[in-house]
């Protein structure tokens, strides 16, 4: 089968051709249709210090993906309710199952969590195994291109409704499609003002018609002006930090209410410091996220994107880019380039 792969501890990734993968008792095996890029792939590619300390080439890359089940485990029933010809996403986290959060049904903290495309084989190829129990089944008529990316917006919808939300104002710093998928799910919660920053024209654009109510580019503009043209003379309620960058955080601090709640989403490359006394007097709460709940943030973007079809439609909307896979490196360099919102790649 094609196989995007990183065959060796350098930079570069290369389509191959592979065995096709082995599906065990308590797997499935899926037809990867499509496949999303995420900056975890950009990393794989290049091969930084994160990850010479993660990835063991030779490895399959990719995990975000939709597709159809081929081969059910013989240990499946009862487990997971998944047959052959189901469309499926991929959730990416495999969690292990025996450790204290696990079996207290806290899956997204489990502490031997290991991730399809990184620390195992994953799904820039013709076909995937993972635990049925990671297979999410969609309805049999969804446009395989939202199919591909529920990994990223299970990030958005997790961050997003961590706190309630309606009525609340909202600062998301990055509008990355992470941050432009949170602000169209905030809208759909009940926000009353979304604003988002990046540094970015084409992906500030991307976020207003997706629900964002006021972009600021803060290469030349500031919050504070932002939210005094909205009329919030106490600041933001809450904060969905999604870029990394630790001068958004910074920023963001500066402009929330006391006891505003932040999502931080974003992974900085390195330590930073912050303003603790702010945080403290203020009595701001930060709290990190990291991917999904499993699988109460499934249930809850599977139901909203069911009903919503204004939802459906700003969610599909940061899809700006398909590549055929024969074209992997073209599709790589727009989603370095930052001209771009999400980039898939189709394998049918
Ligand atoms: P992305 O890199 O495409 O988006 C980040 C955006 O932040 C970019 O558009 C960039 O221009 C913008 N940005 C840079 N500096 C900024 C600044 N000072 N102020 C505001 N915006 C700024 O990434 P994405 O795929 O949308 O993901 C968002 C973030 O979430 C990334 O940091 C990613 O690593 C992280 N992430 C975390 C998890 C998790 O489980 N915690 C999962 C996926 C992604
Ligand atoms: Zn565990």
């Amino acid at each position: 089968m094609r196989a995007l792969t990183k065959l060796s501890a350098a930079p570069g990734l290369e389509l191959v051709d592979r065995p096709e993968p082995v599906c065990g008792p308590r797997d499935v095996k899926i037809r990867v249709l499509r496949a999303g890029l995420c900056g975890t792939d950009l990393h794989l590619q290049q091969w930084d210090d994160w990850t010479a300390a993660n990835v063991n080439p030779p490895l399959i890359i990719g995990h975000e993906f939709y597709g159809e089940v081929v081969q059910v485990g013989d240990d499946v029933e009862g487990i997971a309710e998944v047959r052959v010809g189901d469309r499926v996403s991929g959730e990416g986290h495999v969690v292990c199952g025996h450790c204290r959060n696990c079996r207290a049904g806290r899956r997204h903290v489990c502490i031997n969590t290991s991730s399809v495309g990184v620390n195992r084989d994953g799904a820039f190829a013709d076909y995937v195994v993972i635990p049925a129990s990671n297979a999410w089944v969609q309805p049999a008529d969804l446009d395989p291109d939202l199919g591909a990316i529920f990994d990223p917006l299970g990030n958005a919808t997790h961050t997003a409704l961590q706190w309630p939300m309606v009525g609340e104002d909202v600062l998301i710093t990055g509008a990355g499609p992470i941050g432009v998928m949170a602000a169209a799910i905030a809208r759909h919660a009940g926000a009353r003002y979304i604003c988002i920053t990046d540094v970015s024209d084409y992906r500030l654009d991307l976020a207003l018609q997706a629900g964002a109510d006021c972009a600021v580019n803060v290469a030349r503009e500031r919050i504070a002006g932002a939210q005094q043209d909205l009329g919030l003379k106490e600041g933001f309620d809450l904060g969905l930090e999604m870029s990394g960058n630790p001068a958004a955080l910074a920023e963001m601090i500066d402009n929330l209410n006391h006891g505003a709640r932040v999502g931080l989403l974003g992974i900085p490359k390195a330590d930073f410091p912050i303003n603790w006394g702010r945080v403290i007097t203020h009595m701001i709460t930060l709290k990190g996220i990291y991917g999904r709940e499993m699988y109460d943030t499934w249930y809850a973007m599977s139901s909203m994107l069911q009903t919503s079809p204004t939802l459906r439609e700003a969610v599909s909307s940061v899809i700006t880019h398909r590549f055929p896979v024969e074209q992997w490196a073209d599709a790589f360099a727009t989603a370095r380039s930052g001209e771009c919102g999400k980039v898939v790649m189709d394998f049918s």
